[in-house]
């Protein structure tokens, strides 16, 4: 399986990721201080690295450093609430693999974080599949019954989301957070909206209404 380690101060963000990855079929492991981080890496078993700038000892910059000085070779993608084009350009020459700056919707993050495994090899997951309806992550097509039909990324993540997740009722709250991101207006009726573009390219009945509850992928 592949293994991810996040290494976020901010509680409410690591978690966040972490439950994220964790739907996506990552392990995940949370470290919030940045001193030890390389000596995790060293221990082994970690895929790739997902490391906050602004953490409370070390600053992340050090961190990816004092990695790199080590000898990892593991891919990083690094957060940060700055928007300095200095801090990006700091990060790359660094030796850092992406960027991505706070906020950030999960999907943006999962996008990076799979096209850096699949960089280095190491992505575990490829094709998702309920009754006829098929997705393939490497290439990001979407087909039903062998004819490919065209979703938008959104629409391909929350498709994701639901194969990842069969037989559950899922919350429009957790497909709002994975798939819009925490920063979401919790009102919203985007998911509503979105199931509806799916029942139209994938059939009306791909995904069962749950009164009161959420939506449910159906089994076919
Ligand atoms: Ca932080």
């Amino acid at each position: 399986m592949t293994a991810i380690l996040i290494v976020e101060d901010e509680a409410r963000i690591a978690a966040f990721v972490a439950a994220g990855l964790q739907a996506a079929g990552y392990t995940t492991h949370i470290e919030s201080r940045g001193a030890g981080v390389s000596d995790v890496i060293s221990a082994g078993g970690f895929d790739l690295l997902i490391l906050d700038v602004g953490l409370p000892d070390l600053d992340g910059f050090d961190v990816l450093a004092q990695v790199r000085s080590a000898g990892h070779l593991i891919p990083v993608i690094m957060l940060t609430a700055r928007t300095a084009v200095r801090d990006r350009v700091a990060g790359l020459e660094g030796g850092a693999d992406d960027y991505l700056t706070k906020p950030f919707s999960f999907e943006e993050l999962l996008a990076r974080v799979r096209a850096r495994l699949r960089a280095a090899g190491s992505d575990t997951a490829m094709v998702l599949h309920q009754g006829e309806l098929q997705l393939d992550l490497r290439t990001r097509r979407a087909t039903l019954a062998e004819v490919e039909v065209e979703l938008s990324a959104r629409e391909f993540a929350l498709t994701e989301f639901f194969l990842r997740h069969p037989d559950q009722v899922l919350s429009r709250e957790q497909l709002l957070s994975a798939v819009w991101g925490y920063d979401f207006d919790p009102g919203s009726n985007v998911v509503d909206v979105y199931v509806r573009y799916l029942r139209r390219k994938l059939g009306a009945d791909v995904i069962q209404t749950v009164r009161g509850m959420g939506y449910r992928l159906a089994s076919r």
